[in-house]
């Protein structure tokens, strides 16, 4: 027993210790046969046993709980059939960073211990990885959407000046752009920022992303209009179909037009470490004003875990330090150390997000990592072959890197193939046989394969196309 009742820490250390080894070894179990864990609903009766209500009687209690109530209900994204969406798939090297993360439970708002060098590493490798210059500065985050604020807000003190943090936007009336596959995380943004979802121009694609002629006359004829634009937002990797713009052809555009250039990287970005001919998707990304992508997508690091990287510091702090007294930095002790962390970002309190990055660059490395990105794009293109290779079946865009989307049976009216593929995606969730998420292409909703799973095996690939041909039920 401890002496103080007050104390949360086990009464049993002993009997917490066999508890939890159970449980990781029920964890590793798990993982290790993921590929017979595909998503299932939550049973009306685990469901309701969520509900918070009696406390266990000792840790196997708890445990158990925890292996049989919780663990087994998961998105299933673990699983090597899972498509569905752009989900990261998750990495046993997770296991131990989280462990480990959990015992420290290390707050990164700033200060002067490991978990803040451990970031500084992370956001210094991540730096070097797509050429933003030396000064650059970067925050690991929630994710995309979130660095997506910060980013837009550093892009909105350049345009408005440090002031605007003061006295908000005063009617200024900024203008952003953007290519037609922009992901809604920028719209959010701009609404929270109060310049407005509604600022946010679609361009539409030339031949590669982002038609820049149009972009131009767009500018020309907003600024005639007394409006201020003040940046683009290129994407580099679009959800629907994984498209990429030309980044280069951006960052000249928006240095001509003194634009700022942000770009959304959440998964495509890292295709800077897959090799060629991938890395040239993304030839030019160092060139941008700011970056946000995600280590919980394409990194496969365990959720959540983004990255949000500012080429000028200057407008990053600009936007967010402002540290009250009782948070002031010392010159020695644990309240040195510089740059704290809550100067750069929404949150004061923040995990250690950079100990999953770290763990799993120190577990795999850089070039193994970007080996099952570059093996993903092989996998759609995989599946694009065996659609193909189907009756009837057919692609509803071509492939261009890790997304496939295609119908079911192109021999029907455009209606009747939406509902089709939906009923296709529902019955092949539910059957557990394989994840496909749906989207519209064209006029009609097909299935949508998003491979950012390193647990894909070519099989699986075949697999996941003979369900589709034999769901289509002829
Ligand atoms: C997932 C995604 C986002 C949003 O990122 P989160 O990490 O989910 O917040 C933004 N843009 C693109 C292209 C994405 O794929």
């Amino acid at each position: 027993m401890t002496d103080d009742p007050a104390s949360l820490d086990p009464d049993d250390w002993d009997a917490f210790r066999a508890a939890a080894h159970d449980l990781l070894d029920s964890c590793i179990d798990r993982l290790a046969a993921a590929g017979d864990h595909p998503w299932q609903p939550v049973p009306d009766r685990v469901r309701a046993g969520y509900a918070v209500g009696p406390v266990a009687a000792d840790a196997a209690a708890l445990a158990d709980r925890l292996r049989d109530e919780v663990l087994p209900y998961g998105t299933g994204n673990t699983h090597p059939q899972f498509f569905g969406w752009v989900h990261g798939t998750g990495l046993a090297s997770g296991l131990l960073s989280e462990m480990v993360a959990a015992t420290m439970n290390a707050n990164c708002g700033g200060r002067d211990h490991g978990a803040v060098y451990m970031e500084r590493a992370v956001v210094d490798w991540a730096r070097g990885v797509f050429g933003m210059p030396a000064g650059a500065s970067g925050l690991l985050v929630a994710g995309t959407s979130q660095a997506t604020v910060i980013a837009l807000a550093a892009a909105r003190a350049r345009a408005l000046g440090p002031e605007v943090v003061a006295r908000g936007m005063q009617g200024a009336p900024l203008v952003a752009y953007a290519g037609a596959g922009v992901h809604n995380a920028a719209q959010k943004a701009l609404a929270l920022l109060g310049i407005g979802a509604g600022a946010l121009r679609r361009i539409p694609d030339g031949s590669a992303g982002i038609d820049t002629d149009v972009l131009r006359a767009a500018i020309a004829r907003d600024r005639a209009a007394g409006l201020h634009p003040f940046a683009v937002i290129g994407t580099a990797g679009s959800v629907d179909l994984g498209r990429f713009d030309d980044l280069e052809a951006l960052a000249d555009l928006a240095r001509d037009e003194d634009l700022w250039l942000h770009v959304d990287g959440a998964f495509g970005a890292w295709l800077a470490i897959a090799g060629e001919p991938w890395a040239g998707r993304v030839r030019g990304i160092g060139r941008a004003d700011s970056l946000a992508c995600d280590f919980h997508k394409w990194m496969y690091v365990p959720y959540d875990c983004g990255l949000v990287l500012i080429a000028d510091e200057t407008w990053h702090r600009a936007a967010f330090a402002a540290r009250p007294s009782y948070l002031e930095g010392q010159a020695r002790g644990l309240a040195g150390g510089d740059p704290w962390y809550c100067d750069y970002g929404v949150d004061l309190s923040r995990g250690n997000r950079a100990l999953k990055v770290w763990t799993a660059l120190t577990a795999y490395g850089q070039d193994r990592l970007g080996a099952a990105i570059a093996g993903n794009c092989a996998r759609a293109a995989d599946m694009a072959a065996a659609v193909e290779a189907a009756p009837h079946m057919a692609l509803l865009a071509a492939v261009e890197t890790n997304l496939c989307v295609f119908t079911a049976d192109s021999r029907l009216p455009a209606e009747d193939q939406s509902a089709l593929n939906r009923r296709i995606a529902q019955d092949l969730q539910l059957s557990g046989e394989a994840v496909f998420s749906t989207v519209e292409i064209g006029g009609v909703t097909g299935l949508r394969a998003a491979i950012t799973n390193h647990r894909t095996r070519p099989q699986h690939i075949r697999d996941a196309v003979a369900a589709v041909l034999r769901a289509r039920g002829d």
